[in-house]
């Protein structure tokens, strides 16, 4: 099979092509040439797999050119031996008569992008073998906080690949500095950037863009290239676990053979719940799609109006993974359900990129409503989400999966549907202590590490390991640059 642009149908290329490049170089995004379907009987077939066994079943139908043994032993590194504290690797727990949640933070950096992030480096790491790159890849990644933690974790010590992350000196939580200053591995970096985020992010994409410095690289030997959620690879992995997810309802006996569900994602780039939607177009039966946003509701204003316009105010909440304006994952979602017509989606993200808006054409919002459903929630209905769960069901929740069970309330008073549903958790509360201690109303909570121990006495839950383990750690880097002299880190870094 052959992926194609978002932007240009006629732009081909092989999986691993797709994987390494990230981008089309028209812009658009590399997107599968045909969704593959699963047999009939796949979810019985699947059910009594392990999850690195479905892993394989499901990524085998997507990688022409790459091997079932291949797979296999790029699941086994991802998520076998110690890297997931569980071993379904995705478990999901009921809450009650028909909704259920899906756990995505069990990997080395306690959030759910670890179920991409420790699958992309391999495919990337294989690809580069497969296409005609010569190159070994340097990840650059300018990060606010979560993904470079789960770029660092999945990429150390991968062949053929190095990894350096810039961050913000004065935008990321003492836990997300200390996760990234004290990462082990051979082929990693990390360096502060005096300033914000934007600051940080913008120095990258001015990396990137450098001729100059690509063409002093690449007689060293290496490119510069990116792990966002854009690549292919990052999308991929995350189709397994909604297939999972039911497979794991009909092993139960939670749902009948063929019965349909509804997943519930807390959503930002849109990457996770556009996954829900392949997952879906190959066969899983999967009946809505809920968006969950938090007050930067672009997406929600998007999926109920036909417009999308992000010349709004960006607001920085307590779920700050969804901070987001541009959704970069929605372009793929343009392509499927408008039949796949590339002209028409080049000529929206055309418009986004010079006005900042676009309205889709009826029918296709028509589309998009039948198979999505949105809503938005603000900081007190998050925080009174994670109160009521931690009350009522004795369950630890994070602040972006809070939004998404205020979400799902919302579509359950509003259409009175009582289809199962699983909402899907990103992120362990622990993660986020200090807006999970102020939710569930502690008055004098504790600052930085003291606030994991604070958080675990209050609510008898063990401190993920990870997390737990950084007390021991060793501080690595201490690097601070301006950002105008980001280069420096770099040339040192690939000397
Ligand atoms: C990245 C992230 C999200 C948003 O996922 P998208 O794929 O960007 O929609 C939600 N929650 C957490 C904890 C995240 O890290």
């Amino acid at each position: 099979m052959n992926y194609v642009s978002t932007r240009n149908k006629d732009l081909r290329m092989t999986p691993a092509q797709a994987i390494v490049k990230g981008l089309a170089p028209d812009g658009g995004l590399m997107t599968p040439g045909v969704i593959p379907r699963l047999p009939a009987n796949a979810m019985e077939t699947m059910k009594d797999m392990s999850y690195r066994q479905r892993v394989v079943y499901i990524l085998n139908s997507y990688l022409e050119g790459f091997s079932s043994s291949e797979l296999n032993n790029y699941a086994s590194a991802a998520y076998g031996g110690e890297r997931f504290s569980d071993p379904d690797v995705a478990p999901v727990m009921q809450i009650d008569g028909t909704t259920y949640c899906m756990e995505l933070w069990h990997g080395p950096t306690c959030a759910f992008k670890d179920m991409a992030l420790q699958m992309l480096p391999h495919l990337l790491s294989a690809s580069l073998g497969k296409s005609d790159e010569k190159k070994s890849a340097c990840i650059l990644v300018a990060t606010s906080g979560d993904t470079g933690k789960a770029a660092l974790e999945g990429f150390r010590d991968v062949d053929r690949t190095r990894i350096l992350v810039f961050y913000p000196k004065d935008g990321v939580s003492e836990i997300q500095e200390l996760q990234m200053v004290t990462q082990e591995g051979g082929n990693v970096g990390v360096c502060s950037v005096v300033g914000n985020f934007d600051d940080a992010q913008s120095g990258v994409k001015a990396l990137f863009s450098d001729k100059r410095l690509a063409d002093e690289l690449a007689q060293r030997g290496w490119f510069l290239s990116s792990a966002n959620s854009i690549n292919w690879g990052r999308v991929l992995p995350q189709i397994v676990y909604y297939a999972s997810a039911y497979c794991d309802l009909l092993r139960a006996g939670a749902v009948g053979k063929g019965q349909a569900v509804n997943f519930c994602v807390p959503t930002g780039n849109f990457g996770n719940i556009l996954a829900g939607y392949y997952a879906k177009l190959m066969g899983v039966p999967i009946k809505k799609l809920i968006c969950a946003s938090n007050s930067n509701n672009v997406l929600t204003d998007f999926i109920n109006s036909g417009v999308y316009d992000r010349n709004r105010p960006l607001h920085n909440t307590i779920s700050p993974s969804m901070d987001i304006l541009i959704s970069s994952n929605l372009e793929r979602l343009l392509f499927e359900l408008s039949g796949r017509d590339d002209k028409l989606v080049a000529d929206y993200m055309a418009q986004l990129s010079e006005n900042g808006t676009y309205r889709v054409e009826p029918a296709l919002r028509d589309r998009i409503q039948k198979q999505f459903y949105a809503g938005y929630t603000d900081e007190d209905q998050t925080k009174a989400a994670i109160a009521e769960m931690w009350k009522e069901h004795s369950y630890l929740i994070d602040p972006h999966t809070a939004v998404a069970f205020h979400v799902l309330e919302q579509y359950r008073a509003e259409t009175g549907d009582d289809t199962p549903t699983v909402v899907v958790s990103t992120a362990s509360a622990f993660k986020f202590c200090d807006s999970v201690l102020d939710a569930l109303g502690v008055r004098a909570p504790k600052k930085g590490l003291a606030a994991l121990d604070q958080l675990s006495d209050i609510t008898g839950v063990e401190v993920p390991a990870p997390l737990a383990r950084l007390k021991d750690r060793q501080v690595r880097f201490n690097a601070v640059v301006e950002k105008k002299d980001m280069e420096i880190p770099v040339q040192a870094f690939l000397a």
